[in-house]
């Protein structure tokens, strides 16, 4: 198996098992985004307690990478302070955008997965959306 093979196999097993897809009791903030040139919306939801990301949930339809995206993110993210998730999002998004990992990147985990998107420029704003949403969610952008 090539590593773009068990790359696709993660992100359609995300795509099929959706981690965290389901709406939250109380959640502390929510936030909503429609990726218009493929159709895809995610909706995302966070509790927030003391700084920290205490769960978090996402819904939503759209092409396979919108939504293996927005699942692994909520898996990435879940139970850690906004510090660690913009370092995690600022490696995401220089992933995406073709360039080298830092060495402090640390492990992606199955986010890893979606580096061949960068090759394909219309599906980073499908990869990106579940991100663009948690930061709308959270009221800050990228290393905040
Ligand atoms: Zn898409």
């Amino acid at each position: 198996m090539t590593s773009e093979d068990l790359s696709k196999e993660v992100i359609l097993d995300h795509y099929r098992r959706p981690r965290n897809r389901r709406a939250l009791d109380a959640p502390t903030a929510t936030a909503s985004r429609t990726n218009p040139t493929c159709g895809d919306v995610v909706t995302v939801q966070v509790v927030e307690r003391d700084g920290r990301i205490e769960a978090v949930a996402f819904e939503g339809h759209g092409c396979s990478i919108s939504q293996s995206s927005a699942s692994m993110m909520t898996e990435a993210v879940a139970g850690s302070d906004r510090a660690t998730i913009g370092r995690l999002e600022v490696a995401v998004r220089a992933m995406l955008a073709g360039e080298e990992p830092s060495a402090d990147a640390g492990d992606l985990g199955d986010l890893e997965a979606l580096a061949g998107v960068a090759r394909y420029p219309v599906r980073i704003r499908c990869a990106l959306l579940a991100w663009d949403v948690l930061d709308e969610a959270l009221g800050a952008g990228p290393g905040r």
